[in-house]
């Protein structure tokens, strides 16, 4: 564990924090854009998060469609939006990890 400069704010920093803890300024870890990645990583995996629960809110939009309390169309577009976000995801982690 090395002590680093904060650039923000000059304090002493632990190397093992991703983040200062007096400014939250991003810490950098040396060469190589570890933070990006990880941030990358997380924006796919928050994009298909929100597919998942947009594909379970098509459903049960899906489900009053079929009981007739709600126009069936409404579920279809939610679920085909929330399809081709998911894919979306798929596509640009892959192709970021590739
Ligand atoms: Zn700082």
């Amino acid at each position: 564990m090395a002590l680093i400069t904060c650039p923000e704010c000059n304090n002493g920093v632990s190397s093992e924090v991703t983040a200062c803890p007096a400014c939250g300024s991003p810490v950098p870890k040396g060469p190589g854009g570890v933070v990006t990645t990880q941030r990358t990583a997380k924006k796919y995996k928050a994009t298909k998060a929100v597919a998942v629960c947009g594909m379970l809110a098509g459903l049960a939009l899906l489900w009053f469609g079929i009981n007739g309390q709600m126009p069936i169309t409404v579920a279809t577009c939610v679920l085909a939006v929330a399809f081709v976000l998911y894919v979306y995801a798929e596509a640009a982690a892959w192709w970021n990890h590739g």
